[in-house]
């Protein structure tokens, strides 16, 4: 039986857009590539508020993840990790030998501004990498505050890492002046795993010119240039059907359109998190819950991977706490297609298991 997907991604895939992906094959040196890339990326524009260049990457999220911070690093990036996938770019950093320094917070709380403020003050920093949305955590960092201060530093380069948010809630980019912002497919954008998608700004084009070891397949300065020099194509053979699916399902999603959108996303968190409140507690700080998903922390101790079990059985699946809150806390997404009714059936369910 399939089991309906309430997990931080993948997420539940449309039949529609699923065969999409069975598109017959182009070559992707063909005007055809070029134009399919030229509508993805223009649509993208109108998701991400920018009116930068966008570029694909035929990676999941990590690879632009990766790319952004070795890309755009010439002096030194300070990292602002609020849970997992923060300290995520850190060790990317690491790897690629590229300098930072890791700032952290107590998991559940969001980036701490004075800090912020206090580490780029110091001048060492030409680059700044946070998460938006921790989906370790379910904190939703105030990116409008973080802005503020990060707009006192013109040089420096800021990397927004938006997987599990993109699509699911509005986020402003060139009002909030992030240089890089990235997200993958397969979580409120609704499409399979296997696509990245990111803004690419001229302040971390200029910057990109001035680093010298940028990698290779994830240099993002590549891929820039690769669509200026080709309109629109890709350095090396795309994943085209991503593409197929990913040019459909953008046209749904600005068909429903991005306001209607916000607000299904809002009502499902609200709904999760009322019930959650009621039978057991929220782990994030309550100013900044995620309105993608939510992490709940298990004051009944409750058996998760049993309830999932037990769930399975019944055609739905939600996730165990992240990395060290496994049977501490668990996760319900409520992003993409999702519904509230279908959000609605899922905790009828796990009532009904747990004779809440
Ligand atoms: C899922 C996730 C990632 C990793 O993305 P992949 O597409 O799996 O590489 C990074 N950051 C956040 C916030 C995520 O939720």
């Amino acid at each position: 039986m399939h089991k309906k997907l309430f997990i931080p991604g993948p997420v539940e895939v449309t039949q529609d857009v699923l065969y999409k992906m069975a598109t017959p094959m182009i070559g992707h040196r063909s005007k055809e590539a070029s134009d399919l890339q030229r509508r993805i990326s223009d649509k993208m524009r109108k998701i991400f508020y920018t009116k930068e260049e966008i570029l694909l990457s035929t990676t999941s999220g990590s690879g632009l993840m990766e790319g952004a911070v070795r890309t755009c690093t010439a002096k030194r990036a300070a990292i602002f990790s609020i849970g997992a996938f923060g300290k995520r770019w850190y060790e990317m950093a690491a790897n690629n030998n590229v300098p930072a320094d890791l700032f952290e917070v107590e998991w559940g709380k969001a980036v701490d501004l004075k800090e912020v403020d206090k580490v780029l003050k110091t001048g060492k920093y030409d680059v700044i990498c946070m998460t938006h949305n921790e989906t370790s955590t379910g904190v939703m960092n105030p990116v409008e505050e973080i802005a503020f201060i990060i707009k006192k530093y013109p040089e420096v380069v800021w990397c927004l890492d938006t997987v599990s948010s993109m699509g699911g809630t509005r986020i402003e980019v060139d009002k909030l002046g992030v240089d890089v912002c990235l997200t993958s497919s397969q979580k409120a954008l609704a499409l399979p795993p296997g696509m990245a998608v990111c803004s690419f700004s001229e302040k971390a084009i200029e910057r990109a010119k001035k680093v010298k070891f940028r990698g290779y397949y994830l240099d993002l300065l590549s891929l820039y240039n690769y669509i200026q020099k080709k309109d629109y194509q890709y350095p090396s053979t795309p994943s085209l059907s991503h593409m197929f699916a990913m040019d459909y399902q953008l046209d749904k999603i600005l068909k429903e359109g991005l306001e209607n959108r916000y607000r299904r996303h809002k009502e499902m968190a609200e709904y999760v998190r009322g019930w959650a409140r009621e039978y057991f507690e929220l782990y994030a700080d309550e100013r900044y819950l995620s309105n993608t998903l939510t992490n709940i922390r298990n004051t009944r101790n409750i058996n998760v991977a049993n309830l999932n079990k037990e769930l399975g059985k019944r055609g739905f699946q939600i996730s165990n706490g992240y990395g060290k809150l496994k049977e501490k806390a668990f996760r319900i997404a409520h992003m993409a297609e999702c519904t509230l009714d279908d959000v609605k059936e899922l905790i009828y369910n796990i009532n009904d298991i747990l004779r809440l």
